[in-house]
């Protein structure tokens, strides 16, 4: 007999959801999931696999559960008098994210977001059992203070999550709509600054509205700029009575002593893993002159990804890439496509792929 879920004694609240599933398909060129193509430069690779060979002496041992020294080295790469009291880490972003909805948000609590956002949050806030709430953007995904704010107001929400700039669209967001968010909410304002880095240099961080703020956290991660998705490694800043909550929540040692001591080396050599921001920044503004001029409506981007409009049947696009190797994301929004930027051989393999498919509608 075979059992499905259905079957299950599985929580109602849980019943018909779907997990998280951008496809795995092993294409040469992969640009669907917003990774950092460009492979940890050799040297640093050879830097970091020491300090692992040195903490694998320990592993009989648990690690450090409170990870300072991790701490103390993301205080110093985020700069702005953070101390490694403000900062807290986990596997991922996402586990810092659900640290954050597993102490605030829960059963009877509601988390929201300024939908299209990141396809996460709502599964997140699903589960630890709270209620996902959907907000509006404008047509070209931005946000003004008095459309937020009121929106805010309306919902009441325990937790918001701002997404700056916004997956999947990559529009970056002002600081002073967050302000006013913050102001307007009751509860928690998370601002999650995956792709800050990708940004234009010297763009204003969230990291700069956290004194005096204790209900605000800025969540970042190595996934992306440092290149380091598959060490698994993200972390946020916010007041020191802030992380006292997490600590409620997470497993006790949850970061692993070989990702600590992966991430603390990368981290030691963080100018040399961010020399590649600029080369992705590059082909990201390439994909959009392409693109517009093949007839397409890209969408304006601070990340390392591009959303762009007027494919008139994007799951036939999406499938006419996939057979000529190019895997792009399909994030369900009408007549659009999302590309990440990859090395330039990449790019060119898929601005040359969709240009082999016939012009936008
Ligand atoms: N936030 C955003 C906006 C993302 O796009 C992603 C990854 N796609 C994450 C968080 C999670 O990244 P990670 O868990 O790898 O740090």
């Amino acid at each position: 007999m075979t059992v499905s879920l259905d079957d299950l004694p599985l929580r109602d609240d849980l019943r018909g959801l779907r997990p998280y599933g951008a496809p795995q398909a092993p294409l040469p060129v992969a640009l669907n999931v917003n990774e950092n193509t460009h492979p940890v430069p050799e040297k640093v690779a050879s830097d970091i696999l020491d300090d692992i060979a040195v903490a694998l002496r320990d592993v009989n041992r648990y690690p450090d559960r409170e990870f300072t020294e991790l701490r103390e080295a993301f205080a110093g790469y985020l700069g702005h008098d953070l101390v490694a009291a403000n900062i807290w880490a986990g596997n991922g972003s996402n586990e810092v994210l659900q640290h954050i909805l597993q102490a605030f948000a829960g059963p009877g609590r509601t988390v929201f977001g300024f939908a299209p956002t990141y396809s996460m949050y709502p599964l997140l806030a699903q589960g630890t059992g709270a209620t996902w709430v959907a907000g509006v953007r404008h047509p070209d995904y931005e946000l003004t203070v008095d459309e937020a704010v009121a929106q805010v107001l309306e919902h009441d929400p325990d937790v918001i999550l701002l997404c700056a700039p916004n997956n999947p669209t990559g529009t970056p967001l002002p600081l002073d709509v967050i302000e006013a968010v913050y102001e307007a909410a009751r509860g928690i304002v998370i601002v999650d600054e995956a792709y800050q880095e990708f940004a234009p240099k010297d763009s204003p961080t969230a990291l700069t509205l956290l004194e005096g703020r204790p209900r605000l956290a800025v969540s970042r991660t190595m996934s992306k700029a440092f290149a380091f998705a598959g060490a698994r490694v993200g972390y946020l800043a916010a007041d020191p009575a802030f992380i006292d909550a997490l600590r409620l929540v997470r497993l006790p040692y949850h970061l692993s002593a070989l990702t600590q001591a992966a991430a603390i080396a990368a981290l030691r050599n963080a100018p040399i893993m961010l020399a590649m921001v600029d080369e992705i920044v590059a082909q990201r503004d390439r994909i959009s002159a392409t693109l517009e001029a093949l007839g397409y409506e890209p969408h304006p981007s601070w990340s390392n990804f591009v959303l762009f409009g007027g494919v008139s049947d994007p799951a036939a696009t999406w499938r006419a890439l996939y057979d000529r190797g190019v895997l792009i994301r399909d994030v369900g929004i009408p007549h659009h496509l999302r590309v990440t930027a990859g090395t330039e051989a990449e790019t060119t393999a898929f601005l040359d792929a969709l240009a082999s498919i016939g012009s936008a509608s």
